[in-house]
């Protein structure tokens, strides 16, 4: 399991000093965030101030996390970079392919069984350069690394979004896509747009029925899910020392939900007992050392808006608990008032499931408060009214958990334990009766509730509340109740009211675990043979992409012009397709299909210039490629925006398109293009794109001067034999047009590592 002491000791030895000379560089004091940033800069010590919100800034993580599906392109791309060693220390999680249905005991083995091909291959790819392996079974990711990797100031980069989790314990963790994870697996700096700076104070105590994941489903009603976008959320105030190290984890993990890049907690005593709690004494010892400056300076902290670029303050002494939803979790109605908004809108009061898990909210002290309901229902005569889950976070959660009698009260209400994963929280629930898209309600205790995302069914109405208050819910099966005033008909006709959750923030004898389902890394790996089936569907070793030829690019086809929105997921899907993650080949049939073809306003039907025959968008592509031609997608506005999934630039890579010419691009998706080798443009003039007809030919012109801020020239040669040609721009600096003539930036450093 071993955490890195060497290399936090590394870390902090630093720290200090790096801080004073942001002061200075800086000017005034700083927050936190700032102190984290500034400490990790790839060039050492912080020489100039940064702009926040504008400034691209490289940094050196000190970790990588990885989770199974994504962890597959990470690591099949790190194989190709020649390099003996993960630069790092970083990890692979098995847990969102683990599909919930009878409880732990049966679909655990049966996902061991599924996914053997994707697991074995993760267990050999890990062993061999190095990489902590955490088995199916043994929990979900962002739960794990809290566990046993976060540490206070420290910053991670992880390939899931819910990375951000890790601020909990003080950190600045930050989810990204696989080919970043590469990089810094590979000893390369990551860059970030220096963020923007929320502060959130936090005054009072939570008491009652408020959790610490009201203080987040609050935060997220007044930002909303686009309101920290491009920001790190810092909380602070006498409310955030009043919460747990795991109530800290709670609200960070949501920050995904509101945008942000990600969200912390300066260093208090709730993160030190949680370190020596979960034998880190080490890493409280040292933290403790430069504990100052492993928190925002007290002039930030008196006087926020002078620091931050927006201030919130939330009481925590008033904060009621919410339940947010249906369909988005930044719609929050506080519990008093869900039964009268439900019957407003037409929700469904009849809950037909209550889950408690998700790397949200699955740590020893949710179950404990949990099981202090289920317990109170079990002494009072109340049975569950809707049918109940949980999913423990870890095995050290479950064991202890299960040692302290929870997991047999909650098994007295008749709930179904699940494996230590993400479950339903990733859509892998086969929920019986689902299929018949009936209209209903879930409550659970997760962070996302999209439509579809639990069971597939776009009529279950899903509700985002505290374990503690899923629990409640789960027993009245009524969305509307409000077990502050309410009170239930228990089995002998009597009123009862249910009594505030008590609970434990850590265990009082302390974490217990037989296998926690931890495998290091062999110490030489040179030895070790990854597994990867020849034969296999899921999983296929990529093969380097070819240089560029070193001449222009002409004759290229134009194989779709999209219209209007382009997301990566209209240029790579999601849903099926997720299980072809590690199969560039197959998951390359999914191309674009879900992009709008501006000449007929289809999906995933263009024309194929070869035989005048329209058809399928990843078909077309693979005539041209097998003819030796070249093509060239053209697209709209912030093209590739939403995840920042790299298939949706391997795949065009992969089947033999050769550039990108957009209005303008999703930043993400645009370096993404770059570092596959990929030409990524953008029209000089916008209106230039009507120029573009179906039937063109297209020919790119200067790539033979390629330089920075130096436009290229297209060539469009039209059907009727006439010829127009304009300029196109690009954002290539130096060392990325060096990838474009290499073909890639991996082939770049395979390059660099053989030298
Ligand atoms: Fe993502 Fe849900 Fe798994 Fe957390 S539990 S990592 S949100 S799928």
């Amino acid at each position: 399991m071993a955490f890195d002491i060497e290399m936090i000791k590394k870390v902090y030895a630093n720290f200090g000093s790096r801080v004073e000379a942001a002061r200075k560089v800086v000017g005034r004091p700083l927050t936190l965030s700032e102190k984290i940033l500034y400490a990790h800069l790839w060039d050492g010590d912080p020489k100039t101030a940064f702009k926040r919100g504008a400034d691209y800034v490289d940094f050196a993580p000190d970790r990588v996390a990885m989770q199974d599906a994504t962890a597959q392109m990470a690591l099949l791309q790190f194989m190709q970079a020649g390099r003996p060693q993960v630069a790092v220390p970083s990890t692979v999680h098995c847990d969102h392919l683990i599909t919930a249905k009878e409880g732990a005991a049966i679909d655990l083995p049966h996902a061991k069984t599924e996914s053997a091909e994707v697991f074995d291959f993760l267990s050999s790819v890990s062993n061999k350069y190095g990489i902590g392996f955490w088995k199916p079974g043994a929990g979900i990711i962002h739960q794990v690394v809290l566990e046993n990797y976060a540490f206070p100031g420290g910053m991670m980069i992880g390939t899931d979004s819910h990375t951000v989790n890790a601020g909990g314990l003080g950190m600045v963790a930050i989810g990204v896509g696989g080919a970043d994870a590469c990089d810094v697996m590979a000893g390369l700096p990551w860059e970030l747009k220096f963020p923007k700076l929320i502060g959130v104070k936090l005054t009072g105590k939570l008491n009652g029925w408020t959790a610490a994941k009201d203080v987040i489903l609050k935060v997220a009603g007044i930002l909303t899910v686009k309101g920290g976008t491009g920001a790190i959320v810092e909380y602070f105030g006498d409310g955030a020392v009043n919460l747990s190290c795991t109530g800290k984890g709670t609200i960070c993990n949501m920050g995904a939900e509101i945008g942000a890049t990600t969200s912390t907690f300066g260093y208090d005593e709730s993160m030190e007992r949680y370190l020596r709690a979960t034998g880190r004494s080490e890493v409280a010892d040292e933290a403790n050392k430069i504990k100052e400056y492993l928190t925002g300076d007290d002039e930030v902290y008196a006087d926020p808006e002078n620091y931050f670029d927006q201030v919130i303050e939330i009481n925590l002494d008033e904060l009621e608990p919410y339940l947010n939803g249906p369909f988005t979790p930044d719609l929050a109605t506080p519990v008093s008032q869900m039964k009268v908004e439900a019957e407003k809108n037409g929700w469904p009061l009849k809950v037909e499931w209550g889950l408690i898990g998700s790397c949200t909210n699955s740590s020893y002290e949710d179950l404990s408060r949990a099981a202090s309901i289920a317990n109170q229902a079990i002494a009072k005569g109340l049975v569950t009214k809707s049918a109940f889950g949980i999913n423990p976070g870890s095995e050290q959660v479950r064991y202890t958990a299960d040692r302290d009698g929870f997991l047999k009260t909650f098994e007295d209400l008749d709930a179904t334990i699940f494996t230590n994963a993400c479950g339903p929280c990733i859509g892998m629930w086969d929920r019986t009766g689902a299929e018949k898209a009936e209209k209903n309600t879930i409550v659970h205790s997760f962070n996302r509730n999209f439509a579809k995302r639990a069971d597939g069914n776009p009529n279950t109405f899903a509700f985002v509340a505290s374990p503690e208050m899923v629990a409640a819910i789960a027993i009245s099966g009524n969305l509307g109740f409000n077990p502050l005033t309410d009170t239930l008909t228990n089995d002998k006709g009597e009123q009862v009211k249910l009594d505030p959750p008590t609970g434990d923030e850590l265990p009082t004898k302390g974490f217990a675990v037989e296998d926690a389902g931890f495998q290091a890394p062999a110490a030489d790996g040179s030895k070790v043979e990854v597994l990867v089936s020849p034969t296999s569907h899921r999983l296929q070793l990529l093969d380097p992409f070819t240089p560029w030829e070193g001449t222009d690019l002409k004759g290229l086809k134009l194989l779709i012009k999209a219209k209007g929105k382009c997301t990566t997921d209209h240029i790579s899907m999601a849903g099926p397709w997720l299980k072809f993650r590690g199969h560039l080949d197959n998951i390359s049939n999914n191309m674009l299909i879900g992009a709008v073809n501006y000449f007929n306003d289809k999906t995933d039907t263009v024309k194929n210039e070869l035989t005048g025959e329209y058809g399928p968008v990843p078909a077309t592509q693979r005539d041209y490629k097998a003819a030796g031609l070249g093509s060239i997608v053209v697209g709209d506005e912030n093209y590739g925006e939403g995840s920042s999934r790299e298939h949706a630039a391997m795949e065009p890579r992969h089947l033999g398109v050769r550039a990108v010419l957009v209005k303008s691009f999703a930043r993400i998706h645009e370096t993404n293009l770059k570092k596959q080798g990929m030409l990524g443009l953008t029209f000089a003039d916008k209106d230039d794109y009507d120029k573009i007809l179906e039937d063109d030919t297209i020919d790119i012109l200067g790539l033979t001067e390629f330089t920075p801020d130096q436009p290229l020239t297209l060539v469009l040669h039209h059907a009727d034999g006439t010829e127009e040609q304009f300029l196109v721009n690009h954002s290539y600096n130096a060392q990325q047009i060096e990838w474009f003539v290499a073909g890639g930036a991996l082939n770049i450093i395979r390059r660099d590592a053989a030298a």
